[in-house]
């Protein structure tokens, strides 16, 4: 029996092993290959690391947990968790089983985004949600805001006093003249047409409009994506949850479950209205976790 399973292996699970690897704890880290941010080239807002390939932070992670005697990975999916505190069993997609005195998850989330052609394409290229990770490489660029005037908003405020002209599309219904005039009001302008498509042109991406109509920017930010969890085990676990459809977990990583820690894009306090996510934030919370995890393995 391990003294930790970590399923997932993105910037949370990473740090997680790390921790407990070097705390001399068993551990076995779990990896279906599943990046949230699998098909970006640099990531940005992480220091040491700004505008590095995730690929690369990933290797880099490998390579250092390979010194710890204490940590062994798996490439391989889990499929499911039962147990209680102290005695879990993990099945593998290979069909092993393996057992834990505690888990914690990191298996992230998944973005979905709206039906638009050429968008899944685009994503983490030149189609982004995230000002902090991906606005400054647009400065003084035009751009297209893709979604509903109540998330545009957000995106204008924080994209505003960065990029270059601002055009929002909606998608599927056009916007009405108040929402036009609210996006103008803010410095940005509203297409009259809903998008039709989007595609590399270039260096930026052509906006297609549903009469034909067409613009080019440097690149694309999603208003309308939404983020669900992407393994099942908070719902097979009945974990509680926060209404931003996140796992709710303490300030040491914890959730309503003994023995069954949370860290990443998948989980966050009560305190916050949405995961904080970002490649140093979850790693932050794979470490605080790792730490609940050892404290609370200290008499064992
Ligand atoms: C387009 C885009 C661009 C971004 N750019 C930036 C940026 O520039 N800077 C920044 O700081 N952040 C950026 N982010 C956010 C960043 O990618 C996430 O905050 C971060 O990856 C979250 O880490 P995580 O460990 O929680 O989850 P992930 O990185 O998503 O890792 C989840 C892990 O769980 C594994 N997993 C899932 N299910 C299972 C299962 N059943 N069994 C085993 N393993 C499983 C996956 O294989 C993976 O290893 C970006 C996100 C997107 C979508």
């Amino acid at each position: 029996m391990y003294d930790a399973i970590v399923i997932g292996a993105g910037p949370a699970g990473l740090q997680a092993a790390l921790t407990l690897g070097r705390m001399h704890r068993s551990t076995l880290l779990l990896d279906s290959g599943e990046y949230r941010n699998g098909t970006v080239q640099h990531m940005h807002n992480v220091i040491t690391n700004d505008g590095a390939a995730p690929a690369d932070f990933r290797a880099t992670a490998r390579k250092e947990l390979a010194a710890y005697a204490d940590v062994e990975i798996r490439e391989v999916g889990a499929q499911n968790v039962t147990g209680a505190d102290g005695d879990f069993t993990i099945v593998l997609t290979d069909g092993d089983s393996v057992e834990a005195r505690r888990v914690i998850l990191a298996t992230g989330v998944a973005d979905d985004l709206p039906a638009v052609p050429g968008l899944q394409q685009l994503w983490g290229l030149k189609a982004f949600a995230c000002p902090f990770c991906d606005g400054h490489e647009h400065a003084g660029r035009p751009i297209g805001i893709l979604g509903p005037v109540a998330r545009a908003e957000h995106l204008i405020g924080l994209l505003g006093r960065i990029v270059g002209d601002i055009t929002v599309y909606p998608i599927d219904e056009r916007f009405t003249a108040e929402e036009a005039q609210l996006l103008e009001r803010l410095g940005a302008r509203a297409s009259t047409e809903p998008v039709a498509a989007v595609a590399v042109h270039g260096d930026g991406v052509r906006i297609s409009t549903e009469s034909g109509g067409a613009q080019t920017v440097a690149g694309v930010f999603v208003a309308s994506g939404t983020l669900r969890q992407r393994a099942p085990f908070a719902d097979d676990l009945a974990l509680g949850m926060l209404p931003s459809g996140s796992i709710e977990i303490d300030d040491f990583g914890r959730t309503s479950l003994p023995g069954i820690f949370a860290a990443g894009d998948l989980a966050h306090r009560a305190s916050l209205p949405g995961p904080l996510a970002s490649v140093l934030l979850a790693a932050a919370a794979g470490q605080i976790a790792a730490i609940g995890v050892v404290q609370s393995l200290m008499a064992h």
